[in-house]
């Protein structure tokens, strides 16, 4: 099988920026590792999830979609090569195949696809997370996974552009055990996936009373880092900026924890009290999701916990969820 080292990985990266506009998770000058291109920071493929969600890529927080000056409309310009984009967890992969489905469906959104469509996509997995723990194997919904052993990346592709990329891979490694690597993410205990499932059965059975959705609300201080963290949040809303005669159409992300979220032109406001909007948060992706897609739309990729101040992450409240009701 193919496999890099992390150094080989350094330069097999720079290769492919002739071709590619690569993506990576660097450590910035500040500390932060986040996505970015390959001379802002020092290469940090290991360490897990990185903290903004990967397929922001794609659907920023702020898009100008379209320009508009007199009669004349200028539709924002597409990418001038295809992105390469590595970093994305197994749970990432999840989160993106869902968005890929959530804008294909119905109405097609060619913004979001004029980048994504040629994008290619590397898992990145094995033992690499936070002080070298094992991160689940994507096993596909990606184009290539890197799957870290200890010591090389060894390198699986699964669709036709993740072979395009596996062939200028030069480098061999004969004893490869891409199989015990597999059987080591096979055994990763997932308690908070049953829990999450128990908690969307009992939301589903209308099991969680309203006094529970105040508790929480109580606790939100409305910041959004929730929404703004959470790679399958979808929301977002469209602004004209006038910029000295040019008029921008931006479209950016909403977020429902903010009170005029819902808000309608007379004023009325389906989700006007704030645990309206408490419970909307985790009953969409465990029950109004569940009921459109066939399944819940979150996929434990961790962020909403890691970020929220008062400790109501997803996680943490279907804990409390099914403590109380279950
Ligand atoms: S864990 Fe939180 S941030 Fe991640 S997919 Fe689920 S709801 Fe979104
Ligand atoms: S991150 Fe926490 S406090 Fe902030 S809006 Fe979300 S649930 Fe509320």
């Amino acid at each position: 099988m193919k496999a890099l080292t992390s150094a080989e990985m350094k330069s097999f990266l720079k290769s492919l920026t002739g071709e590619y506009d690569v993506r990576a998770p660097v450590r910035l000058e500040d500390g932060t590792r986040a996505l970015g291109h390959l001379d802002e920071g020092r290469l940090a493929i290991e360490g897990g999830p990185i903290a903004r969600k990967p397929n922001d890529i794609f659907f920023p927080q702020f898009d100008v979609i379209l320009n508009a000056k007199g009669n004349k409309f200028k539709v924002a310009d597409s990418l001038q090569k295809p992105l390469f984009v590595i970093g994305f967890t197994a749970e990432d992969c999840e989160c993106l195949e869902f968005v890929d489905k959530f804008y294909s469906e119905n109405f097609r959104d060619e913004i979001y696809f004029a980048k994504r469509d040629k994008a290619v996509i590397a898992a990145v997995s094995g033992k690499c997370g936070k002080d070298g723990e094992m991160l689940k194997i994507a096993g596909g919904k990606c184009d290539l996974e890197f799957i870290y052993d200890g010591s090389k990346y060894i390198v699986c592709a699964y669709t036709l552009k993740g072979k395009k990329i596996e062939e200028k891979i030069k480098c061999e490694e004969k004893s490869a055990k891409i199989d015990e690597l597999k059987k080591l993410s096979d055994s990763i205990h997932n308690e908070d996936l049953e829990i999450l499932k128990k908690a969307g059965e009992l939301i589903r059975k209308n099991a969680v009373p309203d006094d529970f959705w105040k508790e929480i609300a109580n606790r939100c201080i409305s910041c959004t880092a929730c929404n703004i963290a959470c790679p399958t949040c979808t929301c977002f809303d469209v602004c004209d900026h006038d910029r000295e005669r040019v008029i921008e159409r931006i479209r950016m992300w909403d977020s429902c924890q903010l009170d005029g979220f819902m808000r309608e032109a007379s004023g009325h406001n389906p989700l006007g009290e704030e645990y309206l909007r408490a419970r909307r948060r985790i009953h969409h992706k465990l029950a109004a999701d569940y009921e459109r897609w066939g399944h819940i739309t979150c996929f434990l990729c961790g962020r909403c916990d890691d970020v929220c101040p008062t400790n109501i992450g997803i996680k943490s409240v279907n804990r409390e969820i099914v403590k109380r009701f279950g």
